[in-house]
């Protein structure tokens, strides 16, 4: 076990360059970002009037996730449901339609409030829970956090239009998620519409409807004209029972954010939706590395409640700041606990932003080390320019420099500001990204920073040869 100096420093409250002094005066070299074994961290911490208790870190997630729960207390819970298709096929008009056949919401004066998914209560008897964001970013941005939310998919069609690439995308999303799909063909109010034409290239993509003698459930129906929603919303009820969803609401409350704000009169908010357990007003929670106590619970309709069961869609408020979508929000039993947990999370994501950054540096000097060490004899160039001249003046440069050893090479150029997929070719080619005259984007910087990609900035051409040059020439100053 280690830890980087820097970090050593941040727990101790100390300044990083005393913690380097103290170090090496025991005789260890040590920059910032260098780790240190757990017995030096533990001298030197005593050196600064410490008292050391090494915890082994896992623990403290530990006991976390509760006790297991006997059959007899799992009782049947509501469907969790996403709506996927093409764009256009009718998924928010579906989502909308779907919503305005709830029973509660009418009693509750028609008011909702976009919590990022909402509870139908169905006419016949039953709920069912809605994501409602639509599309596929939402559904994988929280599996690729592994959270698992979703029990099953409403595949949207446009009769009129049949599948579409991101039908397909769709489908291979509810494949990988391993969870069932229901086929909505959509738009039947149009004239003309070929269903015959949909199951079949649906069978194509090995999605069989039961009318073609398979096991997917096909329900026609038009958004615009509220046409069989109650088939569609029973055709869920049915997959439910299928799969027997069942949770123990008599347990600690424990969910997932499906969404989350900064509200200038509310503060932070989450939205959960509870999988397990019942959350209640009052409890402490732990959501990703934020925790509080719940100061109020508000429903999908705008109204508080004192209680969510599993599969309820809720607002959290209390929370000392902020989680990300995909979080997991679990209550504790005691503020401590869920400082300990919330802390413990918080310094890992530290230290996993840190190391990023420390193998971001890395990429360079390392590529360097290898560079002089005969082990690698490329230097790899994303470039982004303003203009097109100037990024054909920098490839024309970069691809001259070089000597016997050593060769530049440009993966990709183009004119345009940086965006994420400039700094996932980066990273998995372990390249410099040369911006000239142009910007990242947010979203493409944070990627850089968490995935150590270096970006550098130039506006004169001279000064990326050099630059470059400077890589393989010579040695990078030793780095903090
Ligand atoms: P999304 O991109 O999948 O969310 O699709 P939208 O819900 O925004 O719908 C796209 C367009 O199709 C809109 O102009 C809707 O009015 C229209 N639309 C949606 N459902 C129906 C339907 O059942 N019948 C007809 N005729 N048009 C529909």
């Amino acid at each position: 076990e280690t830890i980087t100096v820097q970090e050593l420093a941040n727990r101790m409250a100390a300044r990083g360059g005393e913690v380097v002094k103290a170090l090496f005066r025991m005789g260890v070299m040590a920059t910032l970002t260098q780790s240190v074994d757990a017995d030096t961290a533990e001298l030197v911490a005593q050196e600064f009037g410490h008292r050391v208790k090494r915890v082994a870190e896992d623990d403290i997630e530990t006991g976390l996730e509760g006790a297991v729960d006997e059959e007899g207390e799992m009782l049947p819970r509501p469907p969790v449901v996403t709506i996927m298709g093409h764009v256009d096929h009718g998924k928010t008009s579906l989502l909308d339609a779907l919503r305005k056949t709830d029973v509660a919401a009418r009693e509750a004066g028609g008011i909702t409030q976009h919590i990022g998914a909402y509870q139908v209560e169905v006419p016949g008897g039953g709920k069912v829970t809605f994501i409602d964001t639509p599309g596929h970013e939402a559904f994988t941005a929280m599996r690729a956090r592994g959270a698992s939310v979703t029990d099953m998919v409403v595949l949207v069609v446009a009769a009129d239009d049949g599948v579409m690439p991101q039908t397909i995308e769709a489908i291979k999303h509810a494949r990988a998620a391993e969870v069932p799909l229901i086929v909505a063909v959509n738009k039947i109010d149009k004239q003309g519409v070929n269903l015959d034409r949909v199951r079949n290239e649906l069978l194509q993509h090995e999605i069989v409807v039961e009318s073609l003698g398979g096991d997917v459930q096909e329900i026609q129906v038009s958004a615009l004209k509220g046409t069989n929603l109650d088939k569609l919303l029973e055709a869920i009820l049915l997959q439910a029972e299928i799969l027997d969803l069942r949770a123990n609401p008599a347990r600690a409350g424990e969910g997932t954010v499906i969404e989350s704000k900064l509200d200038r009169g509310r503060g932070p908010v989450a939205t959960v939706l509870v999988q397990k357990g019942t959350l209640s007003t009052g409890d402490i929670v732990v959501a990703g590395s934020e925790w509080g106590r719940v100061r109020a619970l508000v429903d999908d309709k705008g109204r508080p409640a004192k209680v969510a069961g599993p599969s309820a869609p809720v607002e959290v408020l209390g929370l000392s700041g902020v989680p990300g979508a995909g979080e997991t929000v679990l209550a504790v039993e005691s503020e401590a606990r869920a400082r300990e947990v919330s802390e413990f999370r918080q310094r890992k994501a530290r230290e996993k932003t840190a190391a990023a950054i420390s193998a971001g540096r890395g990429t360079l000097s390392d590529m360097l080390a290898r560079i002089q060490a005969g082990q690698q004899k490329e230097v790899a160039v994303v470039v982004k320019a303003d203009v097109q001249g100037s990024a054909e003046a920098i490839n024309a440069t970069l691809s001259k420099l070089g000597n016997e050893e050593v060769r530049v090479r440009v993966l990709h150029s183009a004119v345009g500001q940086i965006t994420e997929s400039d700094v996932q070719l980066a990273k998995a080619s372990n390249a410099v990204v040369v911006a000239f005259n142009v910007r990242a984007t947010a979203q493409a910087r944070e990627m850089a920073q968490r995935d150590g990609v270096d970006i550098r900035y130039y506006s004169i051409i001279y000064q990326v040869q050099d630059d470059i040059e400077a890589l393989y020439k010579s040695r990078l100053a030793p780095v903090q």
